[in-house]
């Protein structure tokens, strides 16, 4: 992260600067021991993590769902203009 920018959260364990709680909490859990209250935000950020991937993931099937129902309906309106 850049130098000039103040950290929202450091590494109780090694001093690492980071740019959220969230990044620090879930650098505790992988990196060091964390104590049960650290493995406890560990695994609240995880769980956050996880639902960020579902909703990234539940946006890429509706854009693609769109995406294939223009498709279908641009083919019926050119094959429309065919027959
Ligand atoms: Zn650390």
């Amino acid at each position: 992260m850049p130098a000039d920018e103040e950290p929202a959260a450091t590494c109780p364990h090694c001093g690492h600067p980071f740019r959220s709680e969230h990044a620090r909490d879930l650098h505790v859990g992988e990196r060091h021991d964390p104590t049960p209250a650290e493995r406890e935000r560990y695994e609240a950020a995880l769980e956050t993590e996880r639902d960020d991937l579902w909703l990234f993931h539940a946006k890429a099937v509706v854009a693609l769902g769109v995406t294939y129902a223009a498709t279908v309906i641009l083919y019926m309106v050119v094959l429309g203009s065919f027959f």
